[in-house]
């Protein structure tokens, strides 16, 4: 086995282990803060919200997708959302929908690759998704556009009078911490409000941790090693170590071919001793997906991205270094399983 790939199990590994760990803090966290969470983020890995925010690992529900842009067109996109939203109104909570962009105040190429490093036009982006996601899920949904500088960590929380910025609450207590959140948002439900407390407080101190011991700079650049497609990628949660593809993108080629000349250029800088690899992955143990149904879209998606590949960067493709691995993940546990060689030859076969 490529040693990328078992880098890569180690760190899912390590990653299910800390999700099963996590399972009483997040039960806690949500019994006291009940409004369900979720984010959509960029690809490029540096949005991590229980990093950004000091809460439980799984608290935050991620969407991702390449530069974080996707579409309220987007039928899949739309399934899993209002799943998401029905199952939080069945528990009686409206939610709170963070529309994430990034970049970094040091350094403009630190900034969103999957937005050519405009930062205007990501924010510009997250408003307009904010903006019809709101007018789709009405009061129900709370959708809030969130910057995030990636020096510090900072989260920005843009209202419709003001923002709530946790690099300008560090030190606050929580009453200020409201206090904000009430200024910025004047007209959001009062338990929302109390229950994104914590999270600013948390963000608080991880900007106070970063002021203290910056990144270190190789942190802070970009050097991805992996592009991932597919759904159930949260362990892949290594800052900038994974191109993340959603493919609920129905552009998902263009998704690929934008990831693909991102790492091509990545390992042309990269050490001789240095692999890439490709990885699909479909979560299963979820409402509608059955293993043998994320079985065969994950080795499908493997076989698209191998042909987009070939069309954008064959030289990486035909280096020897790109290490292509198809997988399932067990979603209660968050564990990766890799599709082995021989179940691809007996069970699924692709050729004409
Ligand atoms: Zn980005």
């Amino acid at each position: 086995m490529p040693a990328i790939h078992r880098y890569l199990l180690g760190l899912n590994e390590r990653a299910s282990e800390a999700f099963v760990a996590a399972e009483s803090a997040r039960a806690r966290h949500r019994a006291r803060h009940p409004t369900p969470l979720a984010a959509v983020k960029c690809m490029d890995g540096r949005v991590l919200f229980p990093q950004l925010t000091g809460t439980p690992v799984g608290l935050v529900q991620p969407f991702r997708a390449i530069g974080g842009r996707p579409e309220v067109f987007w039928p899949s996109f739309m399934g899993r959302l209002r799943h998401w939203v029905e199952s939080a109104r069945a528990g009686g909570h409206r939610c709170v929908l963070f529309l994430t962009y990034h970049y970094s105040a040091s350094d403009p190429h630190l900034g969103c690759a999957g937005f050519d490093y405009d930062t205007g036009s990501a924010r510009a982006h997250a408003y307009e998704l904010a903006r019809d996601l709101g007018w789709v899920f009405g009061e129900q949904l709370e959708p809030i556009v969130c910057g995030i500088e990636t020096d510090l960590d900072r989260l920005i929380l843009h209202g419709t009078s003001g923002e709530v910025d946790g690099g300008a609450l560090v030190g606050a207590t929580e009453a200020e911490i409201e206090a904000s959140l009430l200024g910025a948002f004047p007209s959001m439900d009062p338990q929302i409000r109390g229950d994104l407390v914590p999270l600013v407080a948390g963000n608080a101190a991880r900007v106070r941790a970063l002021s203290a011991h910056p990144k270190p700079a190789t942190e802070r650049s970009h050097h991805e090693r992996v592009i991932a497609v597919g759904q159930g990628f949260d362990w892949l949660h290594e800052a900038n170590l994974a191109l993340i593809i959603n493919d609920a993108d129905p552009d998902l080629a263009h998704a690929i071919r934008v990831a693909s000349r991102i790492l091509a250029k990545n390992m042309e800088s990269a050490p001789a001793g240095d692999d890439a690899a490709l990885v699909s992955c479909i979560p299963y143990h979820e409402p509608g997906i059955d293993r043998r149904q994320a079985v065969a879209r994950s080795l499908g998606l493997l076989e698209l991205a191998r042909r987009v590949m070939r069309e954008v960067s064959p030289a990486l493709l035909d280096s020897g270094r790109l290490h292509a691995m198809a997988g399932v993940l067990f979603s209660p546990a968050r564990r990766f399983e890799r599709i082995e060689e021989d179940l691809r030859a007996r069970r699924m076969t692709f050729a004409p």
